[in-house]
């Protein structure tokens, strides 16, 4: 009867848990509050009962943890922890939304709805790609009616990511990959700050193990001396702040793993020489009315002792992010002549910038700034509700505006904009009103006149100029960077194009009528492909601009089956009828692979699949590597660092194929090495030679460039696989002078 007793030890667990996520609650809970808990409680044990997760624990352990999350790392109320503890029952067990609706009410049922169609989509690798777009598009729209959606969605997401350790292999590098293009931006732009950065340091822990080991490791090491530092530095701070009566804690804040990545990764710089591993952060305890002073008499206190980089100050105070950042930044010089970063914020100021919108609600009464999430939400909307069919574009706007840094403009009244960094002025005019960008033809910046394509500044001042003769035209979405103004060109331009394609189907018509052709959907088909456009609307538009000629339309709407000659002539082209034929083919194959837990293993299956290395990271055996189906081109094989690979496995998840290498075969694959060092004699010739000396590397290329006693050099070799490579790295490093030898192209 041993596993009876295991499971007398689960229920003991799981009422722990249970009162656990209780004390978590109670702070923000009204009377009723309690019993709708643990009515929510008691129903999701029951229809989860029989179910347990990937690890093989209970299930009802991952409500209960999201539960948690919800309420004590964002702050959110009872409402929300119900839905927590409801999130997955109508997906998963016999629950039904009406059913939740009969014991929860509305509001509840709603939630949870909206939660049921974002799992239906995100977490399904069969979904194809634009159906993920336009369900992200859906799903932010049942935000926009309810934030509570999405901050349950991401702390169900942060929970999945803590646990992602059972997961195989290929799973995990899609939910990491899909967490680092999507929800973490996502928590960013809603000042979930704390969640934000752990799901980033989780994705690197799982998409690159052996650098995240090693930055944590580096950390680790220098971890007493960095505290040895940020004592002797803020001592003097101390004792003046102290001095001025000011109520404070200062502390060392250390990076997060994955911006030090993201910083070695861009400078192109090894972890010794990122100097700003941490910054010193003080935090006033001061009464609301004295919020902004005290934070200006503390810097100046900071800049009494240090010298101050006069680039590197923000003031977040007088005017905060949109998502609710405020704080005062500033780089000092110590006396050791290292730069530190200061931030100087209040108590509130500090719960904010961690816990985002929450914190928000919880001081709204003494800001009155609590309109910026609703803002925001507005603008989201505006995007969402443009009919755009291409689901795909939303996305990618969606996502520049979730990265960009925020510029601040003026209108020529005073008022003030935020806009996406690199905005131009044709952004601001659509910011303003869409009926104003489409009619803009120019801007006068601080009373200068700027061309449509002027990228803002922060602090300029803008005065729209418009001609009621102006229409979009194409090439604005070359230099348009936000959301709104991409969508409501595009819809321009598409109406115009409609109506062009109109005029084009009436000359395709009557061309076909004097040539006595049938004119069927056939007929169209065939044009189409004989002409290689895309769509019928695109042949019809490009006749009408007159791109095509119509001359050999007899041809063009022959049956390409009919055994002519002319026919089998055409086949014999490569590139031509051969492809088509081969791509259901070749899907059929990768079915087959994802019907079964089978894996393309690169070696083996070399006459059944046509696949390729790819050239954006020429990946060699031994590196981790996966499968992806192109259209034309057959499997490419990536590295999983591949710079392309997070975008490949989040958007096109249905596309990839596991892949692993098999024999080690006997061909050489090409790699690039980057190395750096001190110009010395003879440095090409030394590195060279280490090269040819290695056994069985042959050089493609070299190339070297100096500058000031420094050089760079780019070298492509063939090797067998990663060890031939590290090898030859290893020995390059050993020669005088050189400084790195880093691999090309996925890092
Ligand atoms: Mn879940």
């Amino acid at each position: 009867m041993e596993t009876a007793i295991d499971l007398e030890a689960e229920k003991k667990e799981i009422i722990k848990a249970y009162r656990h996520l209780l004390r978590n609650a109670k702070r923000h809970q009204a009377k009723g509050d309690l019993q709708l808990i643990r009515k929510a409680f008691d129903l999701a044990l029951e229809a989860h009962k029989d179910m347990r997760r990937k690890s093989g624990e209970p299930y009802i352990y991952h409500p209960l943890a999201v539960a948690e999350i919800v309420t004590a790392e964002i702050g959110l109320g009872a409402k929300s922890i119900v839905c927590a503890l409801l999130h997955d029952v109508v997906e998963d067990t016999h629950i039904t939304l009406e059913d939740i609706r009969g014991m929860f009410g509305d509001k509840v049922a709603s939630i949870i709805d909206g939660l049921t169609k974002i799992s239906g989509v995100f977490d399904q690798t069969s979904a194809t790609s634009s159906l993920q777009a336009e369900n992200f598009r859906k799903m932010l729209l049942t935000l926009s009616s309810d934030v509570r959606v999405i901050l349950i969605k991401i702390a169900d997401r942060l929970h999945n990511m803590r646990t992602l350790d059972s997961m195989a292999r290929d799973k995990q590098l899609k939910i990491a990959s899909e967490t680092l293009y999507l929800y973490a931006p996502l928590a960013h732009r809603l000042g979930l700050y704390t969640i934000k950065t752990e799901m980033e340091d989780l994705a690197l822990k799982y998409t690159e193990p052996e650098i995240y080991e090693s930055i944590s490791q580096k950390l680790k090491e220098t971890q007493r001396a960095r505290q040895r530092f940020i004592n002797k530095f803020s001592f003097p701070i101390m004792a003046s702040l102290t001095q001025a009566g000011l109520e404070f804690d200062i502390k060392g804040r250390t990076k997060s793993i994955y911006s030090i990545y993201k910083k070695m990764k861009k400078q192109e710089i090894p972890f010794e020489e990122v100097y700003d591993l941490f910054a010193i952060r003080i935090i006033l305890d001061s009464k609301p009315e004295n919020e902004k002073s005290d934070c200006w008499r503390a810097y100046s206190i900071v800049t009494d002792h240090y010298v101050p980089n006069p680039e590197r100050m923000r003031d977040w105070i007088s005017t905060p992010k949109s998502n609710g950042y405020e704080s005062l930044h500033t780089t000092v010089m110590s006396k050791t002549g290292q730069w530190v970063e200061v931030q100087i914020r209040t108590k509130r100021m500090d719960e904010i910038a961690e816990k985002g919108l929450a914190a928000h609600w919880k001081y709204k009464d003494t800001t009155g700034n609590e309109n910026a999430l609703e803002e925001w939400i507005v603008k989201i909307r505006e995007v969402l509700e443009n009919p755009d069919p291409n689901a795909l574009d939303f996305i990618d706007d969606f996502k520049l505006n979730l990265f960009a840094e925020e510029i601040f403009v003026f209108t020529p009244k005073g008022e003030l904009r935020t806009l996406p960094s690199g905005a131009t002025s044709l952004d601001f005019a659509f910011d303003v009103h869409s009926e104003v960008g489409m009619r803009c033809i120019g801007a006068k910046i601080n009373n200068k006149l700027m061309p449509l394509s002027y990228k803002l500044k922060s602090g300029d001042q803008v005065e729209v100029l418009t001609s009621s003769k102006q229409y979009p035209k194409e090439d604005w979405l070359n230099f348009v960077v936000t959301g709104k103004a991409k969508s409501k060109i595009k819809q321009a331009l598409k109406d115009e194009k409609r109506q062009l394609a109109e005029e084009g189907k009436e000359i395709l018509d009557r061309k076909l009528r004097n040539l006595k052709i049938k004119t069927d959907n056939n007929t169209v088909n065939r044009i189409v492909k004989y002409y290689k456009v895309m769509s019928p609307l695109d042949l019809y538009y490009r006749i009408a601009k007159k791109n095509i000629e119509l001359n050999d339309l007899r041809e063009a709407t022959e049956d390409p089956n009919k055994k002519s000659w002319l026919g089998y002539f055409k086949r014999l082209i490569p590139g031509t009828k051969e492809k088509e034929e081969k791509t259901p083919q070749l899907e059929n194959l990768v079915a087959d692979l994802n019907g079964k837990p089978a894996q393309l293993l690169i070696g083996d299956n070399m006459e059944k699949l046509d696949y390729t290395l790819s050239k954006c990271c020429n990946p060699i055996p031994g590196d981790d590597v996966f499968g992806f189906i192109t259209i034309n081109e057959g499997i490419k094989i990536h590295r999983v660092n591949c710079p392309n690979a997070v975008q490949l496995l989040s958007k096109h998840a249905y596309r990839v194929v596991k892949a692993k290498w098999t024999s080690k075969e006997s061909i050489a694959f090409l790699a690039g090495l980057k190395i750096t060092g001190i110009d010395e004699v003879g440095i090409v010739n030394n590195i060279t030679k280490v090269i040819s000396n290695e056994l069985h590397v042959n050089m493609r290329s070299i190339s070297f460039d100096g500058h000031d006693g420094t050089f760079e050099g780019t070298v492509m070799v063939y090797v067998h696989d990663t060890q031939h490579l590290n090898n030859l790295v290893n020995n390059l490093k050993k020669v005088k002078g050189v400084h790195t030898v880093t691999r090309m192209d996925a890092n």
